[in-house]
């Protein structure tokens, strides 16, 4: 487990400035500069910290299938002693990268097969996946659409906007509609209010989302006026992206809190990453800290099949054992659900710890998270003479 005893404390720090010493707390509280300083270059990577080989041939690689891009507000969480350090193995590229493994795949939810426009993924009858941008803050090495962000692969994001809304429009089943990409936060707040309006004009949608890692990447973006812009369109849930507890600093706790405070739920999507943060002492502190955020953990993704990433894919079973960890051991609010989003587009499917021993006519038999052993006895049918025998003693006593 690589990590710093701090990272299981349920205690926010403040990492800004930190290692950039020469950047005035103007400028770095403000979303503009910390975009414009972004590391997005190996020369400029190597300025800031000591690379391993398998890192430096990695952000070579990078350059023709997901972009690096890492704002100095989450570069400055990295322990730049430790090659294995949680917060580095996420963004930082790897020459590992490089290879595809057997069951890896370009697509691995099967996105693209389901795209009635380009850019809409309606897989489910009743809500759908909206791509409305192909760029983030930063990029996760995991990327499961890194087919298409970051903007520099073979294959482009063509998002129609006009014909999506149509889409839309002339598409009743459709209530629920998640606003995702890359981030759609990286949007002006003109123009996200825009795509909000056109959103909320029409009648039968009831619920929209945001996915964004944005809160995590780049707090500064959390602005009073943003979240103004935000609470007009109600009722609007934001899905955030965080992996470890080191990402929930002292501010991003507070752009959390700005979020909330204008009335948005707040859940969290985790992926399941190999010696980052597969243990449940590590997912146990995040999640401790999320409801500490006013977030509640949503789902823990099994980490999709997508090219490249067998060095950050780890084994089903420990997701399970991590739930079982939680499950009964802290709070329920506190514990997200597992999924595996199937291969080739199957949807989330939740993956369950057993708790049922048995399950036979009349009883099941169960087992609590102590291993404690309890039956549960279904129903008895009242038997016909005793309903008989009820309704004469009612009859007696009117
Ligand atoms: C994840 C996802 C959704 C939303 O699923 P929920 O379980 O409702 O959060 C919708 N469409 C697609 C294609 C998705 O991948």
């Amino acid at each position: 487990m690589a990590s710093r005893p701090t990272d299981l404390a349920p205690s926010f720090i403040s990492h800004a400035p930190g290692h950039w010493p020469e950047v005035e707390a103007e400028q770095w509280n403000d979303p503009r500069w910390q975009l414009r300083n972004r590391i997005d270059s190996l020369a400029e990577l190597e300025t800031r910290l000591t690379l391993t080989d398998e890192e430096r041939a990695g952000v070579l690689l990078a350059g023709n299938k997901l972009a690096m891009s890492i704002t100095p507000h989450f570069f400055n969480l990295i322990d730049p002693e430790d090659p294995d350090c949680p917060i580095r193995r996420q963004v930082i590229p790897n020459i590992n990268e490089g290879w595809t493994a057997p069951e890896e795949m370009a697509d691995p939810c099967g996105e693209d097969s389901h795209m009635p426009v380009p850019g809409l993924v309606h897989r489910y009858p009743d809500r759908v996946l909206f791509l409305v941008t192909d760029r983030c803050a930063s990029y996760c090495r995991y990327c499961t659409r890194s087919r298409v962000v970051s903007g520099v692969g073979e294959q482009h994001l063509d998002t129609q906007m006009e014909a999506a809304f149509r889409y839309l429009e002339r598409t009743p089943e459709v209530r629920d509609v998640l606003l995702s990409g890359g981030d759609p936060l990286l949007f002006s707040d003109d123009k996200l209010d825009k795509i909000l309006t056109r959103l909320r004009s029409i009648p039968h949608i009831q619920f929209v989302r945001i996915g964004s890692r944005i809160p995590i990447f780049l707090p500064q973006r959390i602005t009073p006026e943003l979240c103004a812009m935000l609470k007009k369109h109600h009722p609007l849930f934001i899905s955030i992206h965080t992996n470890h507890p080191r990402e929930l600093t002292s501010e991003v706790r507070d752009a959390l809190g700005r979020l909330a405070d204008a009335g948005i739920p707040l859940g969290n999507q985790s992926v399941l990453l190999n010696g980052i943060n597969d243990h449940v002492e590590i997912q146990k502190a995040l999640v401790h800290k999320l409801l500490m955020c006013r977030v509640r953990p949503y789902y823990l993704y099994q980490c999709d099949l997508i090219t490249g990433s067998s060095h950050l894919r780890t084994s089903v079973t420990k997701g399970l054992d991590i739930i079982e960890g939680l499950r009964g051991h802290t709070t329920g609010y506190a514990i997200p659900q597992f999924v595996i989003d199937g291969p080739g587009g199957g949807g989330k499917i939740p993956l369950n710890p057993e708790y049922v021993i048995t399950r036979e006519p009349g009883r099941v038999i169960l087992r609590n998270y102590e291993g404690g052993v309890f039956e549960y006895a279904e129903p008895t049918v009242i038997p016909e003479d005793v309903l008989s025998g009820l309704h004469d003693r009612a009859l007696e006593t009117a």
